[in-house]
């Protein structure tokens, strides 16, 4: 039976990292929501021209919508005896009803599995100034651009996995991650309600430390689930 995990956590918790450490080690399939919106911008998409200013300016896009991209990528990507990562989807207590509602009535092979990212706001602020994606819309892989990480790019600037160049995102500005911390506290006791009353136990990994602890434990967790 395959997993759905799904990656709950602020912006800079490390759910791009942890899922990037998940496709190398497991060879998970993973949908970041935040990447494919970003994908549709550059590709200049109607959809892409809908939710511009929305992300630039650190909001969430409609629920609607967003489930209807989550929907149609699963179809296309998805089957039953992998595992997916879903990385910054459900984010709202609507997208979450409807993701239980999809899996229960068109995707019963799947087995709902939530791990939330527990971070601290300065170490969010703090990881965030330093963060870097690469340009490729196809890539988007996440760096740190403080050398000392273990994110760091092999080459200054330069995405390891594909050689593209590496960019900051608009989204990363200071007064866009405090709407976007805003938005994820907002919603996040909701959505913790919402899975406690399904009887979904939500398993909280300690994410102010460097990505190969955050990793470690989701491993020895995860397998203890199996
Ligand atoms: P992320 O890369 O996860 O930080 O997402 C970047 C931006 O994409 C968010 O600030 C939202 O504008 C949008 N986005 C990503 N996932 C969702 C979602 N599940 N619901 C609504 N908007 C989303």
């Amino acid at each position: 039976m395959g997993r759905m995990i799904v990656f709950m956590g602020p912006p800079g918790a490390g759910k791009g990292s942890l899922s990037q450490q998940c496709r190398a080690h497991y060879g998970w399939k993973q949908l970041s929501t935040g990447a494919l919106c970003r994908k549709h911008i550059i590709e200049g998409t109607s959809i892409g021209k809908q939710i511009d200013f929305a992300i630039q300016s650190g909001k969430l896009i409609p629920d609607d919508l967003m489930v209807s991209m989550v929907k149609d990528w699963l179809k296309e990507h998805a089957s039953a005896d992998e595992s997916v990562i879903l990385d910054g989807f459900p984010r709202t207590l609507r997208q979450a009803e409807l993701l239980t509602d999809l899996l229960k009535k068109e995707m019963p092979g799947y087995e709902l599995v939530i791990i939330k990212l527990a971070v601290e706001d300065d170490v969010v602020v703090r990881r965030l100034g330093g963060r870097a994606i690469c340009k490729n819309k196809d890539c988007q892989a996440v760096y740190s651009l403080y050398e000392l990480s273990s994110l760091a790019p092999k080459v200054p600037m330069t995405c390891d996995l594909c050689f593209s160049v590496l960019v900051s995102r608009a989204d990363d500005e200071s007064s866009s991650i405090r709407e976007r911390l805003r938005a994820y506290y907002a919603s996040t006791d909701q959505l913790v309600e919402f899975y406690y009353v399904q009887g979904i136990e939500i398993c909280e990994l300690d994410a102010n430390r460097v990505p190969e602890q955050i990793f470690l434990e989701f491993d020895q967790k995860i397998s203890a689930q199996r």
